[in-house]
């Protein structure tokens, strides 16, 4: 189990490795003796690599020289700089995602990179798919894993590891992850949660977001609406393992009923469903939204309805940053058209602080997104949940 200290240095390398020993003392604070053992204890782990030794100490580009005073610092920055890093050979991550009908299995190495293509299975029958993923689980698993991320759309409980409902079954009831868990939890860092989830953890550690942002993350596809609500960098957990529901958040509006039972949930509204009913006879929500002008009424209707759940939800959080994550951000008159309503519905006190992004990213549900929820357990603060964190601690200590 890594201690925070030793995760404080995990993020100074992941985003500005690699670093020496002495830049790593200078940018964390730690002290000398205890960066030393710390990444002794890493580069044991096979967690980051020596690099190369360099004669030239490394100083950033506009910082001023660090205070120079003592003889100690100035033997230490006389030797040969050996810069660490992150090592991409000795450890590596899986991601596993259990979609509608099919499982899929992805290997990233410790930066973030595929390693091989991700291998998927099919699953004709609801009551097999778990006993598919643990099946894949169980073909890829090594020593050399030390984390993995298992993301689930839907609502999990992990007290009873299970699944309670998903869109990946409707209509079927709770499923048991036990079969999952058994293979999952021989690795050293298992996380398991919502695959919105596991999208905000793969934006959190690509986006360089501050420790103390809160971030709404709000993904949008045709008839689908996922949102994640980041509290300084870590996931809000709530009362159930789930994404943060935007897509059931609901308006008074006449919609096709939801597969969660109700009319009017925003995800309804977000649809060609929704378009065909006020009279548009073709062209789907994506198309329209490729081809979208001002006069496009009953396009700017749904746009509309869509930023007045958005902007409720930016009034509700106050958020730092909202990021608006859809392949359709990439249809310029579309994602203005989006952002200048939210804008305008939302408080303008609140609105002007906070800082709206697009983040034109496909499907939220791949099993190499899955995998960076288990580099987040990794680099990040609060992602690990707490029957995970029991666990990492007693195989470390059987370890030692
Ligand atoms: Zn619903």
């Amino acid at each position: 189990m890594i201690p925070n200290r030793q995760r404080d240095l995990l993020q100074c390398l992941w985003a500005e490795g690699p670093l020496s020993r002495w830049e790593l003392h200078e940018r964390t604070g730690i002290r000398p003796n205890t960066v030393g053992s710390d990444t002794a204890s890493l580069l044991d782990d096979g967690i980051i690599r020596e690099c190369e030794p360099t004669s030239q100490p490394r100083t950033r580009q506009g910082e001023p020289e660090a205070d120079d005073k003592t003889s100690k610092k100035r033997r230490l920055r006389g030797r040969p700089r050996v810069p660490l890093e992150i090592d991409t050979q000795r450890r590596h991550v899986l991601g596993l995602a259990i979609r509608p009908g099919r499982v899929e299995i992805a290997k990233l190495n410790l930066q973030g990179k595929l390693v091989e293509a991700p291998a998927s299975r099919k699953v004709k029958e609801p009551g097999t798919i778990i006993r598919t993923a643990r099946d894949l689980l169980q073909e890829e698993i090594s020593d050399a894993t030390l984390c993995i991320g298992l993301a689930t759309p839907g609502f999990v409980d992990p007290h009873s590891d299970s699944i309670l409902f998903s869109s990946a079954w409707p209509g079927f009831g709770e499923i048991s992850l036990a079969p999952i868990h058994e293979v999952a939890s021989t690795a050293p860092y298992y996380v398991l949660e919502n695959d919105m989830h596991a999208l905000a953890a793969r934006w959190l550690l690509t986006h360089r977001a501050g420790q103390s942002d809160d971030v709404l993350l709000v993904y949008f596809d045709d008839g689908q609406v996922g949102s994640a609500v980041l509290i300084a960098g870590r996931p809000n957990r709530g009362c159930v393992t789930a994404a943060n529901e935007l897509g059931h958040t609901r308006l008074p509006v006449e919609t096709d009923r939801c597969y969660c039972g109700r009319v009017g949930c925003l995800e309804r509204v977000f649809s060609t469903d929704f378009l065909r009913k006020q009279g548009v006879a073709e062209g789907t929500l994506a198309e329209l939204a490729a081809a979208y002008h001002d006069d496009d009424e009953a396009m700017s209707q749904t746009i509309g309805h869509f930023a007045m759940g958005v902007a409720n939800a930016v009034n509700f959080i106050r958020p730092n940053r909202l990021v608006l994550v859809s392949e359709l951000t990439g249809y310029a008159n579309f994602s203005d058209a989006l952002e200048e309503s939210v804008r305008s519905q939302t408080l303008k006190e609140i609105m002007d602080r906070v800082q709206i992004e697009r983040w034109q990213q496909p499907a939220a549900q791949s099993a190499e997104t899955a995998g960076w929820l288990g580099l987040a357990s990794l680099y990040c603060e609060g992602w690990l949940p707490e029957n995970g964190r029991e666990k990492a601690e007693a195989i470390a200590s059987a370890e030692n």
